[in-house]
Formats: C-alpha cells, sequence, structure tokens
C-alpha cells in the first residue's frame, strides 16, 4: 500500500512509462508496473516526472516589489541600486513577509521547491532578515528556503556593513554572502573575502559572494575567493554567483583560474535572464553577452547551477518563478543548443541546484524524499523548449498543486479541433 503513485511517468533519465511508488515520505520503488493501490494516484500519461526545480540564487527580500516607490525608467542596474535605496527605509516587516509568501505560493505552482535567498543586512535595522526568517519558518512545509546575509551595500563600504552583517547572523541566518566587486577598491573587495570566508570557516556556514558581477576583464575577486575557499578548507561549500566579468577576461588567465576553481570545488551560478539584460551596458557593438564561460566551467568538472536571481523587483521588472525559463535563456546564452548539453542544462536546474545547496534526499531515485513534479512535456528537452505547465507538485508525497493542460482549442475548417503543444509536437524518433 502507497500513499501516492505516480503512474507511466517518463523519467530524467530518458526512461518511459514508469510508475513511481511513494511512501511514508519517501519514494519507495520505481517500477514498470506496481501492482498495488495508493491513497491517490496521478497518471502522468506518458509525460516526465522530475525532481522539484531548485533556484540558488534569489532575491525574495525584493521580489514583487515592482514599481514600489516607482518604477525603473531606464531598466538599468544602476537606477535598480537607487530605486532599492529609496524602498529600504520604507519597507516593513508585515510588507515583507506579504510579499514573500506571494512568490512562495506561486514558486509551488511553478514546482519551485528549494530556493537560497539573499537577504539585505545594509540597513542596521534588519527587518529583511527579521522578515525571512519568519517566512521562513512559515513555508518550510512545502519550500526548503536558505538565507544568505548579504552585504549589498558593501560589507565595508556600507556605514555598518560588518556588524550588521554578523549581527544578521546570529539570527539565524545560514550563509555568509558578499559583494567585493561594489567595495570601493579591488583591494578592499579582496580584503572583504578574507573577512567572509574566515567568518564562514569560524562559524562553520557556507559562503556565496555575488562575484564579479562586471564587465571589467581585469576584476579577479573569483581568484581570490577560490584561494581563500581552499586556505579555510571551505571547498565545495562556496558559491561564486554570476562571476559576469569571466565572459571579458583574457583566455590566456582563464585558463589558470579554471583549474584553481575546480581545486576549490567552487560552485558556479550563473543567472542568464539579469546577466543578459544587465552586463555588456557600456558596449556599442558588438555587445558582449556577460554571460560566464558555462561550458567550459561544466568541461572542467564545476558543478555549475543557475539562479533566476530577481522577479518582478527594482532590478528586473520580467520573471514568473519559472526556472525553466532560466534554462531556456542559458541555451541562448551560453550556446547550448545540443542534445546532450539540453540534458546538461536540465541537470543544472535540478541536480547540480540541489548540490550546491547541500540539500539531502534529493532526486527521483529509490530512497530519495517524496518531492518531484509532472510536467506537460515528454521529457526534459521538451520541457526546456516548452516550459510547460506543472501539472501536478508532490511534496513529502503529498499533491500540494495541481494545473490543468494547457490545451488550445482550434476552429479551422478541416483542421484538428484541439492541440496540446506538450504531445502532439513532440519530435519523432528517428526511425
Ligand atoms: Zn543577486
Amino acid at each position: 500500500m502507497f500513499d501516492l503513485i505516480i503512474r507511466n511517468a517518463n523519467l530524467p533519465d530518458g526512461r518511459q512509462g514508469f510508475d513511481i511508488g511513494l511512501k511514508d515520505g519517501i519514494i519507495a520503488t520505481i517500477e514498470k508496473r506496481i501492482d498495488a493501490v495508493a491513497g491517490e494516484e496521478i497518471d502522468a500519461t506518458g509525460r516526465l516526472a522530475s525532481p522539484p526545480f531548485c533556484d540558488p540564487h534569489f532575491h525574495m527580500d525584493a521580489t514583487l516589489s515592482l514599481g514600489m516607490p516607482r518604477m525603473n525608467v531606464s531598466g538599468t542596474l544602476l537606477e535598480g541600486i537607487a530605486l532599492w535605496g529609496e524602498l529600504r527605509p520604507l519597507l516593513t516587516k508585515e510588507a515583507l513577509v506579504e510579499r514573500a509568501l506571494r512568490y512562495c505560493d506561486l514558486a509551488v505552482s511553478q514546482g519551485l521547491l528549494f530556493i537560497r535567498s539573499h537577504v539585505d543586512t545594509s540597513d542596521p535595522r534588519l527587518v529583511t532578515a527579521e522578515a525571512l526568517i519568519e517566512v521562513r519558518e512559515r513555508v518550510a512545509p512545502y519550500i526548503t528556503l536558505q538565507l544568505v546575509a548579504f552585504p549589498q551595500d558593501g560589507y565595508y563600504r556600507a556605514p555598518d556593513g560588518e556588524t550588521s552583517l554578523k549581527r544578521a547572523l546570529d539570527m539565524g541566518l545560514d550563509i555568509v554572502g558578499g559583494i567585493p566587486h561594489f567595495e570601493r577598491t579591488m583591494d578592499d573587495g579582496r580584503r572583504s573575502l578574507e573577512a567572509l570566508c574566515r567568518i564562514a570557516a569560524e562559524r562553520g556556514l557556507p559562503v556565496d559572494i555575488h562575484c564579479d558581477e562586471t564587465d571589467d576583464p581585469m576584476s579577479r575577486h573569483i581568484e581570490t575567493l577560490a584561494a581563500e575557499t581552499v586556505r579555510h578548507g571551505l571547498q565545495g561549500r562556496v558559491a561564486g554567483s554570476h562571476l559576469t566579468s569571466m565572459h571579458s577576461m583574457d583566455n590566456y588567465y582563464v585558463s589558470k583560474l579554471i583549474p584553481l576553481m575546480a581545486e576549490a570545488e567552487i560552485n558556479v551560478i550563473p543567472n542568464p535572464l539579469i546577466n543578459i539584460m544587465l552586463q555588456g551596458r557600456h558596449d556599442t557593438y558588438p555587445k558582449r553577452r556577460g554571460m560566464t564561460r558555462v561550458r567550459e566551467l561544466m568541461a572542467a568538472g564545476l558543478n555549475v547551477s543557475f539562479g533566476q536571481d530577481c522577479t518582478m523587483d527594482p532590478w528586473y521588472s520580467m520573471g514568473s518563478a519559472d526556472m525553466l525559463e532560466v534554462g531556456h535563456m542559458a541555451i541562448h546564452v551560453a550556446q547550448m543548443g545540443g542534445i546532450e548539453d539540453k540534458k546538461k542544462i536540465f541537470e543544472a536546474l535540478t541536480i547540480n541546484s540541489a548540490r550546491t545547496m547541500g540539500l539531502d534526499g534529493y532526486g527521483l531515485e529509490v530512497g530519495c524524499k517524496a518531492d518531484l513534479i509532472v510536467l506537460q512535456a515528454a521529457d526534459v528537452i521538451e520541457a526546456l523548449r516548452l516550459k510547460p505547465t506543472r501539472l501536478a507538485v508532490v511534496k513529502g508525497g503529498k499533491v500540494i498543486s495541481r494545473s490543468a493542460p494547457r490545451i488550445g482549442e482550434l476552429f479551422l475548417d478541416g483542421r484538428p479541433t484541439s492541440i496540446d503543444p506538450g504531445r502532439d509536437y513532440v519530435p519523432k524518433e528517428p526511425s
């Protein structure tokens, strides 16, 4: 007797038509045909079941604040920073909690159940940290929320940057953040990384740095971050977010940098939507893409996962909590359109992110936690192409969200009367 059986599902590794039996919060079996009953059954009808999506880089204190107190007219990073500066003194705990919970509702409906959010600690009131700690507790039954103490205005540059970050960690934030390229000088940035990695080592915490989010080919903070990671024995527990300057760096230098990053087991988190939108703004033409070297980093064995960064906030007016939108953009910007490339991009949105976030029991395998999603697509490649409806979202063996499949009706003489984009257009297997 199972709590829930998903019938006739395709699996992310390409196997087709399997039943998945969930019991006591665990994936108990995956086999061709489960001859048993369950409290509830879902017929996946030959569509993809996947582990839920993970977003390893987000800003939940800013999300859904679009238009508050005004719109970003130019759409630039600088106006976004100025806008956040205007909004920050007006933030209240209640409003932050309400926005974050509303965002989490949307995330659940999109099958996004694991989120790492940076939390701006620049305002010494720390109302952001207070609010998101409450949100972390309230969403815990359905979303795993990790919180990064993020000195947005600079660890050294902001008047209370050092003390506020430490106080936020004392309050219970999970991860040490930083923004070395925003400190006053390259040397202040370097010193901030030394200090932040030391704090992480002393407190036994992971590190996640907004690192080299510029087009400056001479930005060198990722080198320092990798070296400090090794020096403090933090291998595998440190993430370099963005790393856009690597796009512009000298190739010879990068040939030395990537092995150093591999030695430090840096988790690489590009944010394709934001990076393509905000980088290269000083270029005329040709315009740089402002995305780090995804293919080369993956080839060197680094763990690459993608973040969404923003949804409807001062920096980015778009976004929909859809990690497939992020993967879709990654395929284009990183020019990874091959079959194996796309499979790697899907892994970056799921198992690689889970590794970045240090999640236990994640995956669509027997013995893993009973968390999964069913999509209106046949396989991972179709999922990336279509960004399809999440037909079912399962957490701990219980269905927590359902959506009807998107079926288009047609009223054309001599043509089909309905279209299922996730079934009628699946490429035929070559004969
Ligand atoms: Zn960010």
